[in-house]
């Protein structure tokens, strides 16, 4: 690959870009936003999975002591306040890796650290239009303001709304699920919790649905704290940033807690400051039957939550676009395929059909833990309660599984 196209400045394509300059294949990032990327939401939690491709990518080293790390979930009983169940999310013994719970903006400093280091430019206020010819060795798009630009494959890597997945199906819409994760940030010490209490855990009151707290910080000197809001139906973006702008609404539903939870769980809600309340709306993208354009020239490829948006129970949304990332660079590496033209064809029908088979077990996974914190959940309905065994999920190297298919490819 001479040079690649990544739309959307988002984890997904900085971290793109950061793992083709690791394959000395050249690329430049094109953002809508006039400056910073997005840095949506607070903390994300990145599990071993996503941990051993950022640590290939020599990320992991600047960001392991940026955030806050743990093993596992508890699950307790909101009445009996007792640990009904555990999730684990990392384990240095067991995955290398411990979870990190790390804010989106210290890991997108990092990357963009990286990013000038490695000489790749990031150009802001260039917002993606439309693809405008594909030929079989190259792809042209243009921008909002007529600019136009070719490279050998175009990533679009921008997003659950993502304006390049039009040019694969023009008619899609995302799914909005009903459902909007509602959470804040407020000081360890505010909820005075028991010294034997494990965080993270999420309280679950039986036929009323969760509570989840979770550290973060380096430190751990502050909480998460949050549940899920039903909204009746699909806002528009206008009437979303008017209910992300109505704090109090979003503070009265945080408060608005059943009495039989316990103490630490009102005490979590006491004060919750306005400038660190988050409103998460759930949409999802349906399981698509192409990321690249098979129809076509396979030169246009979507990733990351462009391709796969899901619901977030298993706090897995990023890690799986890291996955798709680092897999994509690694096919795209190998040089020694480009004369071959069944190469990219094959490589990319392999490298979705790999992904989408984890995507689709982390949906199980999700199912199974939806089953645990909402127990009304029509998702969820005469589903079994399975144990969760993750290893499939945190244990994977990804460097192996390509080299495999490589060497059956030759
Ligand atoms: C409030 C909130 C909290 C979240 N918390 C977690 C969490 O704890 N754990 C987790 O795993 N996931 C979490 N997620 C989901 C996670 O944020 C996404 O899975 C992840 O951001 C997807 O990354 P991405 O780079 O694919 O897309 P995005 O982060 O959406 O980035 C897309 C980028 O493309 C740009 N763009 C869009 N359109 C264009 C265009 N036409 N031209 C140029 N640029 C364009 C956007 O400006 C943006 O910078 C959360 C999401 C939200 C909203």
């Amino acid at each position: 690959m001479s040079k690649v196209g990544i739309i959307g400045a988002g984890l997904s394509g900085l971290t793109l870009a950061l793992a083709l300059h690791q394959q000395s294949i050249p690329s430049i990032i094109y953002e809508s936003r006039p400056d910073a990327p997005l840095n949506i939401g607070g903390a994300v939690m990145l599990s071993p999975n996503a941990l051993r491709v950022l640590d290939r990518l020599g990320v992991y080293e600047r960001i392991r002591t940026r955030g806050y790390t743990f093993t596992k979930v508890d699950y307790r009983n909101a009445v009996t306040d007792t640990v009904t169940e555990m999730q684990e999310f990392g384990g240095k013994d067991k995955y290398g890796y411990d979870a990190l719970r790390i804010y989106r903006s210290e890991l997108i400093d990092v990357l963009l650290e990286m990013l000038e280091a490695a000489g790749v430019s990031i150009k802001y206020g260039r917002k993606f239009a439309k693809v405008l010819e594909e030929t079989e060795r190259q792809v042209t798009w243009e921008f909002t303001d007529g600019s136009r630009e070719t490279a050998q494959l175009l990533v679009g890597a921008d997003g659950i709304h993502s304006t390049v997945r039009k040019y694969l199906y023009p008619d899609l819409v995302p799914k909005f699920t009903g459902l909007a994760g509602i959470t804040a940030a407020v000081p360890t010490a505010q909820l005075q919790a028991p010294v034997d209490l494990h965080l993270p855990l999420t309280y679950v009151l039986p036929g009323k649905g969760g509570f989840v707290i979770a550290p973060q910080q380096v430190d751990g000197s502050e909480q998460l704290i949050g549940k899920q809001r039903r909204v009746e139906k699909d806002l528009t973006r206008e009437e979303w940033a008017a209910f992300m702008a109505d704090k109090e609404s979003q503070v009265k539903f945080l408060q608005d807690i059943d009495p039989a939870f316990p103490e630490v769980v009102h005490r979590a809600v006491s004060n919750i400051p306005h400038d660190k309340i988050n409103v998460w709306p759930f949409y999802v993208v349906p399981r698509l039957n192409a990321w690249s354009s098979e129809d076509q020239h396979r030169r246009v490829v979507i990733l990351g939550d462009a391709a796969h948006a899901i619901p977030p129970s298993a706090g897995q949304g990023i890690n799986q676009a890291f996955e798709d990332v680092y897999m994509l660079s690694l096919l795209l590496s190998d040089t020694a395929k480009e004369n071959n033209k069944d190469y990219l064809a094959a490589s990319l029908k392999w490298w979705q059909e790999s992904r989408q088979a984890r995507v689709d077990q982390v949906l199980e996974l999700n199912k199974q833990i939806d089953l645990r914190r909402l127990p009304q959940s029509q998702d969820s309905d005469g589903l079994e309660k399975l144990n969760f065994e993750v290893g499939w999920l945190y244990d994977i190297d990804l460097d192996q599984v390509v080299g495999n298919w490589l060497k059956e490819f030759q």
